[in-house]
């Protein structure tokens, strides 16, 4: 069965993009190290066509498709299982931007296009593609809208879905479905774009998308201040949002061990501040010039130091400087993989939550598992936090992980679902939170779900195993 599925694959795409010999751990071996699996091939198609014809050969013979795109997702939802059937369907040869149109602010890409190179050719063109992360060297425009990732600019300009106009889907069947609409208003019954969007290969395979671009911004500049606590951090978004509106673009917090940790594995980054309970980086995107834009930051930030809100504060003074500031935020996650696996949680809260919830969790956490280590951090300007759970000092993060992991989620999850939170922010289900979903997702909810599910994937061959 699987030889003449093969062929049929090496007669759609191409005998030398059916990868089935030698090293595919780039595919199979998620970004974390937690999830490796072994795929019956890897397939690297080169357009939408060959899409098709690889999901009408996998229909015909009944086979299992997992998409992906640069394969840093965190929740193990784009590496096949182990059971050495599935087939990998890598998007990374459909790299194409197709289309810029400047007069309506889009721009059509393709799904296998580095979100990095999607930021450039929209500067290339004299505006901005927003979405921003610091995966961004490696992700794709299609792992970005199927994941709906968000990223450091969402308090702006929204997640992936809210840049997405229109998109162009391969269907389980191996039907394309054209939906790359650069129109910002279209009710024509029910939005097949926001079905797939943050879908996560489970209802159909992303294969190009339009996108929403805005006008670049004439000055960006950047601070770094520090606080005593997240009630003070909250204060200091209140009165940024108060004082900047909609300039304010950024507002990302770190609390003290991630900025160790950053400080241990890269001793070499400068970090302006002395250490404090809470650092903030705020970032303000203005259409007016540089100065103007300057001394509205700087009048925000003495205005703060004035209330007490911070207790010190820089401000970036060049785009160097600013990048720096920006390095040292995303370097966090990169001193986490260095320092050793931990317990991850993407949670979302009302932000007016986050700081009784930080308090009365950290407490818990701390009476329930003696000496361990929070590395806290996020876009607190919108509620996103990534409260990472790491072992106490002198415990292996191994035997730390295998012994209290369930225990932990459950304590971290149980505090989220109390106060209306979500327990995936970003990063989305994947393999890793499915159970956690199908145990707190409500059972209407999931009825709704599964009813999509079976509607656009009725034989369940689209990333079996995810999500639901
Ligand atoms: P993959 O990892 O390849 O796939 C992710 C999921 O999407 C899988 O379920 C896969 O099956 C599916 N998929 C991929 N391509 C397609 C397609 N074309 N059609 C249908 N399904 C598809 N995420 C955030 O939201 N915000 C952050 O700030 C952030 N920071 C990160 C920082 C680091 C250092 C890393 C490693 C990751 C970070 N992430 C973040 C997570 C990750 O980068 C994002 O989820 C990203 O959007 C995934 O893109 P990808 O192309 O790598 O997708
Ligand atoms: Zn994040």
């Amino acid at each position: 069965m699987s030889q003449a599925l093969l062929q049929a694959l090496r007669a759609a795409i191409g005998a030398d993009h059916v990868l089935t010999e030698g090293d595919l751990s780039a595919w199979e071996l998620d970004w974390r190290k937690r999830y490796r699996g072994r795929a019956l091939a890897v397939l690297r198609p080169a357009d939408t066509a060959q899409v098709a014809a690889v999901l009408r050969a996998c229909a015909a013979h009944g086979a299992s498709v997992v998409p992906q795109g640069g394969n840093t997702g965190l929740v193990g939802g784009g590496v096949p299982d182990a059971s050495g059937t599935q087939l990998l369907l890598s998007l990374t040869r459909l790299n194409r931007v197709r289309d810029i149109d400047r007069a309506n602010l889009t721009l059509t890409a393709e799904a296998g296009c580095v979100l990095q190179a999607v930021q450039q050719a929209a500067a290339d063109a004299g505006l901005l593609f927003p979405l921003s992360l610091a995966a961004e060297g490696s992700c794709t425009i299609g792992g970005n809208l199927a994941t709906n990732a968000g990223g450091t600019q969402v308090l702006r300009f929204g997640n992936a879905r809210e840049l997405c106009l229109g998109l162009e889907v391969v269907t389980a069947d191996g039907q394309v479905w054209d939906g790359l609409s650069g129109l910002r208003k279209d009710n024509t019954g029910y939005d097949l774009r926001d079905l797939f969007i943050g879908s996560e290969g489970t209802l159909g395979i992303i294969t190009a998308a339009t996108l929403k671009l805005s006008p670049l911004p004439a000055a960006v500049t950047t601070a770094l201040a520090a606080t005593a606590s997240l009630e003070q951090c909250v204060a200091l978004l209140g009165l940024a949002q108060a004082r900047l509106g909609a300039a304010l673009t950024g507002f990302e917090v770190m609390n003290r061990f991630s900025l160790d940790l950053v400080a241990q594995h890269f001793p070499a980054l400068p970090q302006p501040l002395p250490q404090a309970a809470w650092t903030v980086l705020l970032e303000q995107s203005d259409s007016e010039g540089e100065q103007q834009a300057r001394t509205r930051f700087e009048a925000l930030l003495e205005a703060a130091l004035e209330a007490r809100v911070i207790d010190d504060a820089v401000v970036a003074e060049s785009l160097t400087q600013s990048h720096g500031l920006w390095h040292l935020r995303e370097s966090i996650p990169l001193a986490q993989a260095q320092e050793g696996p931990n317990i991850k949680h993407d949670i979302a809260l009302p932000v007016s939550a986050i700081p009784a919830f930080c308090a009365a969790t950290d407490a818990a956490l701390a009476r329930a598992f003696p000496g361990v280590r929070l590395v806290n951090f996020g876009h607190l300007g919108d509620g996103n936090l990534h409260y990472n759970v790491q072992a106490p000092d002198g415990q292996t993060a191994q035997a730390f992980m295998a012994q209290h992991e369930h225990a932990v989620n459950t304590l971290v999850y149980d505090a989220v679902c109390a106060v209306g939170g979500s327990i995936s922010a970003e990063h989305g289900v994947g393999a890793l939170k499915r159970d956690e979903l199908a145990q707190r997702k409500s059972p209407v909810a999931l009825q709704l779900m599964r009813a999509i599910k079976q509607a656009l994937d009725p034989q369940g061959r689209l990333n079996p195993g995810r999500v639901l």
